[in-house]
């Protein structure tokens, strides 16, 4: 293989900019492009719902480095410019200005956009959806205290909305679909603690709730309410969507990639296509601790996934990305993380009883826990990760007994299979 001289990334969020530091230290003479739709700088997204939100931290914190530091770095960082089109096999890419840019390989790291309400489908004024910098900007000028709030979507971003929204005084309603509130990520009755506790700080939850329409205000200029298909209506001045996201799989299938629940690939980050590769949360990728393909959709994966595939794009014998799954939320004071992926028909075992503002709860298959869930208990998640990866088999007893460390349960004999 000729040495590889330059390497275009398209997509300059979290994983795009984590990739590109990560080629700059393998390679110092490696010619980098980092191409990013958006015209600001990289930036990650968890403050966006919380600190940057609410005003107490700045926007720029939220950026991955200093705008001068890509330029220092040697990485030619391209923000408000779109790709168009992929060509790995040609060697380029179709910027939307009708230019072509010259690349040996190249990384794909689009990432996600937000699902849009049917009845709702794009922002207008009122109706919020918060996915970037500047939608945070937007929604967070809308956030004073007294007004109504509903938020359609019970999922992580809805409910770190509510919390915030909460801390600036605003009256907030979630609405929910599902019977339960994240209910994809967790036990149900661990949603339902996580519930309470959003009600005891004053959120109005309807589940089971179907939107049919935004009412907009008589002037046209703003909304007064959400109206639910049984009639219900929910009086709102501010209306925030967060009903998951959708990957941006589109230039990866124009490419001949296959995508699949996001762009298929291989462990090292391989497309179908060659010289093309993919990070992030565009990917569909096989998990080894997890044995199955998963899409994640969280901060971890966007960086660590990014550094090992761009690591593995400039290396002879690429290294598998192989790592727990996790992340982390935090609604009105309350520290939640989640390692492993949850598993609705895996035994539910908790340890110690639970509360709204402690609990910690393991899914366990054949005996091997697949998945841990902690309240303010984020020490725990630590070992609980090693727990996970070492597939040890333990029993519900051992994991339910806050008396035995999780931390012994690691330094006990070899597992031993339940096959
Ligand atoms: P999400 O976590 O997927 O949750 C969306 C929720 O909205 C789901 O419970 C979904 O139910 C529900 N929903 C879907 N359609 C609905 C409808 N028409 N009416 C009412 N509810 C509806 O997605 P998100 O909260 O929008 O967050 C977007 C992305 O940002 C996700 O990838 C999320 O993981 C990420 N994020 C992460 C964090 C964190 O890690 N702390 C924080 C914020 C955001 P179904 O399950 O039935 O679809």
């Amino acid at each position: 293989m000729s040495r590889i001289q330059h390497i275009v990334i398209v997509g300059a969020g979290q994983a795009g900019a984590r990739a590109a530091q990560a080629l700059r230290a393998a390679d110092t003479d490696l010619q980098i492009t980092l191409i990013g739709e958006e015209t600001a700088p990289p930036y990650e997204r968890p403050a966006l719902s919380k600190a940057v939100l609410l005003g107490e931290a700045s926007p720029d914190s939220a950026l991955v480095e200093t705008s001068t530091y890509w330029s220092t770095q040697r990485i030619d960082l391209r923000t408000g410019v779109r790709v168009e089109a992929i060509a790995p096999h040609e060697g380029y890419v179709q910027l939307a200005d009708g230019s072509r840019l010259q690349g040996d390989q190249f990384l794909l790291t689009t990432g996600s956009r937000v699902r849009p309400l049917p009845c709702a489908p794009t922002p207008r004024a009122g109706v919020y959806y918060l996915r970037t910098l500047d939608d945070c900007a937007r929604l967070s000028t809308e956030m004073q205290a007294g007004r109504s709030m509903v938020i359609i979507g019970g999922g992580f971003i809805g409910l770190e909305v509510a919390s915030s929204a909460c801390a600036r005084g605003m009256q907030v309603s979630v609405l929910e679909r599902e019977a339960t509130l994240l209910a994809r990520a967790l036990p149900a009755a661990l949603a339902d603690q996580i519930a309470q506790l959003h009600r005891a700080k004053g959120v109005t939850l309807h589940t089971h709730a179907q939107v049919s329409s935004i009412e907009p205000t008589e002037d046209g200029l703003g909304v007064s309410a959400v109206r639910l298909t049984d009639g219900t209506r929910i009086a709102a001045e501010v209306v925030v969507i967060g009903i998951g996201i959708i990957p941006n799989t589109e230039l990866a299938e124009a490419a001949g990639a296959q995508s699949a629940d996001g762009v298929v690939v291989d462990a090292y980050g391989r497309t179908t296509v060659s010289g093309l590769w993919a990070a992030g949360d565009v990917t569909n990728h096989p998990n080894a601790v997890l044995g199955r393909r998963v899409r994640l959709e969280s901060w971890q994966n966007a960086q660590n996934q990014a550094i090992t595939v761009a690591q593995n794009m400039l290396l002879a014998n690429p290294v598998a990305y192989a790592e727990v799954p996790w992340f982390w939320s935090d609604q009105h004071g309350v520290n939640i993380q989640v390692a492993g992926a949850w598993e609705p028909t895996a035994q539910t075992v908790w340890r110690g009883a639970p509360n709204a503002e402690r609990a910690l709860a393991f899914a366990l298959v054949e005996g091997r826990v697949v998945c841990a869930v902690a309240l303010n208990q984020g020490a725990e998640i630590r070992f609980a990760k090693k727990l996970i990866e070492s597939k040890r088999v333990v029993s519900a007893e051992q994991l339910a007994d806050p008396t035995l460390k999780l931390k012994e349960l690691l330094a006990g004999p070899p597992s031993t299979s339940t096959h």
